[in-house]
């Protein structure tokens, strides 16, 4: 396709070409049934096969071990922020945080409306330019659990290792960095994930969660709201997002054709060394956002001398057919995010963009 873009949106975000065509030839009739998967039960063989196919390429690809369930929920990361209180965190306990950014504040605002909370650490006041270290965190020995996010997505920050809390259920936000590298998924309770950056398009969010967690909950939950519901249902208590799953299940397949976790490891340690090499020879021209040993590699944050600066950078980066540069809004500056479906030529392509803009303009 010659003129796809140079897609660096944040989410939803780039999927791989090839994803893209593969379901664009199932698109009209999927597997000799005179239907799209879309106009076909949930209930049906067909599907069923494509769900449970999915799963099983989660499984396989984050090398989940036995005792943990694999569930598809709607409603995205935002509604995990209020499930995981609402289902985990029981009266008499707290909920320990660790305050790394945008997201994080996001999930500690919701899960105080459902019980109490402590921060088990905070980067605020260096405007979540870093994530603490892990001797840094304080929390109850006895807290219900221990909740981080793994990247966030508007600071451009990612947890390098992982804290050991023992008995304390670790829980983790991976929305924008699922599968971007391996992780011992034995060392959490549960992982979460909206599709829409790492594993697909928008629709489906991927709960990874340890069975002895998996109760009823103590206190009055909707039906929808509850983990027991859509475990014991094999996440087919109600009409589950079954194109987006789909979607997934063909990005997982991807996934695993190039190299699994590790091989996307080394694509994106490749890509984000390329551009964070490029701010940091760029003397002073490009400012990195986040300090060095906490950068990301999905979320690429930096900024320019000032705002009109980088109103420029984007006006012109997008009539070269660079897409989603602009930060968040919240946080301003520049953003590029780099999931594993951006291939390396897109970054190469900006490299060169930002050394020609350098130049033009220092
Ligand atoms: C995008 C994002 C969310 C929110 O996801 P939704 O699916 O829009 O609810 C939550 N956490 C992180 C880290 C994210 O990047």
């Amino acid at each position: 396709m010659a003129n796809r873009a140079y897609n660096f949106n944040a989410g939803p975000a780039a999927l791989p070409l090839e994803v893209l065509q593969r379901a664009q030839e199932k698109f009209v009739e999927f597997e000799n049934s005179g239907m799209s998967l879309m106009e076909m039960s949930h209930r049906g063989a067909i599907y069923e096969k494509v769900h449970f196919e999915a799963e099983a390429l989660l499984r396989e690809l984050l090398s989940i071990p036995d005792g943990y369930k694999v569930l598809f929920i709607q409603g995205g990361a935002s509604t995990q922020f209020a499930m995981i209180p609402m289902n985990l965190l029981r009266s008499g306990t707290k909920a320990a945080y660790v305050a790394t950014g945008s997201w994080a504040t996001k999930a500690i605002k919701e899960a105080k409306l459902f019980g109490e909370t402590s921060i088990a650490a905070s980067s605020e006041a260096a405007a979540y330019k870093h994530i603490p270290s892990i001797s840094e965190l304080k929390y109850d020995s006895d807290a219900a659990y221990v909740h981080v996010t793994s990247n966030e997505t508007i600071e451009g920050t990612q947890w390098a290792e992982f804290p050991d809390t023992g008995s304390v259920p670790l829980i983790a936000d991976m929305s924008s960095d699922i599968l971007c590298r391996p992780i011992d998924v034995s060392k959490f309770a549960v992982i979460y994930a909206g599709a829409q950056k790492n594993l697909g398009p928008s629709g489906v969010t991927i709960v990874i969660i340890r069975e002895d967690l998996i109760n009823k909950p103590t206190t009055p939950v909707p039906t929808m709201l509850r983990y027991d519901t859509h475990a014991d249902a094999d996440s087919l208590y109600n009409t589950p997002p079954t194109f987006a799953i789909y979607m997934m299940s063909e990005v997982l397949k991807w996934i695993k054709e190039n190299g699994g976790a590790a091989g996307m490891e080394a694509r994106n340690r490749e890509k984000a060394n390329l551009l964070y090499e490029a701010i940091d020879n760029s003397n002073g021209f490009y400012r990195g956002f986040a300090e060095i040993g906490s950068r990301s590699l999905m979320n690429v944050t930096f900024t320019l001398a000032n705002e009109e600066l980088e109103k420029k950078f984007v006006k012109e980066s997008e009539a070269q057919g660079f897409v989603g540069l602009k930060g968040h809004r919240s946080v301003g500056g520049l953003r590029a995010s780099i999931y594993n479906a951006v291939p390396i030529e897109s970054v190469s392509a900006l490299v060169s963009f930002m050394g020609d803009f350098q130049s033009r303009n220092s």
